[in-house]
């Protein structure tokens, strides 16, 4: 049975102390986990060892980091390697996001690269993809998703592809407070589920877990996590609010 997978994005926010306080109120709150479902937490960098000290061995809940670098260690100044990680024990990698994507030109050869290496190092990447409001309009999301997934995961052993969570995240639905209808998710994350099929065969694709990401509240999230197809969810802002992410967490499948 697949995961069902709330992760929080914390991004470039909060400080230690409103980290610490933050994640002591939502582990406080959100109970024990059944074995299908899993929270996440994608803290910056510097606060890692302290979620990691956290979460500790509680079941079902792991850290996340927001991006690690294509390289295995050297010269690279200001990068983080996924040697590192793995020396704090975090399980995840948010690899992909289209913050990351725009802001920093992450292309999807080097998302491949960093797929790779994560993979090669026993970490999970959460692989994001999601179309553009100019290509939502176009109604090519379809052919310009599917090449995302094609140029960045395709090149993965079956074995490989079964460690890899994907988060579907259409970029006018970032923090715009603009969500993607339950049926406009339900229909991309059947299509990348559809494509993980062909490529891998149905059995594997119904084994990956397909969170959507973009705007999720406490109050849409029983819709949209209800869908036969979207596995929770990669929450932004919503995130940073215990009662909204205790609640997010509470409405998985
Ligand atoms: C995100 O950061 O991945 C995200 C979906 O943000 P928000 O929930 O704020 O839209």
């Amino acid at each position: 049975m697949r995961q069902q997978i709330a992760a929080a994005n914390w991004k470039m926010n909060l400080t230690l102390e409103q980290g610490e306080k933050l994640l002591d109120e939502i582990l406080g709150k959100m109970g024990n986990l059944a074995a299908n479902r899993q929270a996440v937490f994608a803290v910056p960098f510097p606060y890692l060892a302290m979620a990691r000290q956290k979460t500790g061995v509680r079941a079902q809940v792991s850290v996340a980091a927001q991006n690690c670098s294509n390289k295995k260690s050297g010269a690279y100044t200001g990068e983080v390697s996924v040697d590192m990680l793995n020396s704090l024990q975090v399980s995840y990698v948010v690899l992909g996001h289209s913050e990351r994507r725009e802001y920093f030109q992450e292309s999807n050869q080097l998302l491949a690269e960093k797929l790779d290496i994560c993979l090669a190092g026993n970490l999970k990447p959460i692989f994001c993809c999601g179309e553009s409001l100019l290509i939502r309009e176009a109604n090519t999301q379809n052919e310009f998703v599917g090449r995302q997934l094609e140029e960045s995961l395709f090149h993965l052993t079956a074995e490989q592809l079964q460690q890899v969570v994907i988060a579907y995240e259409p970029i006018w639905a970032i923090g715009t407070g603009k969500t993607a209808s339950s049926e406009q998710a339900q229909e991309m994350h059947a299509f990348i589920r559809a494509r993980l099929a062909q490529q891998y065969g149905a059995g594997l694709a119904n084994e990956i877990s397909i969170l959507y990401g973009g705007s999720v509240k406490a109050s849409n999230a029983a819709e949209l996590f209800g869908q036969p197809d979207v596995d929770g969810g990669l929450v932004g802002g919503a995130s940073l609010i215990a009662d909204e992410f205790t609640a997010i967490i509470k409405a998985l499948r």
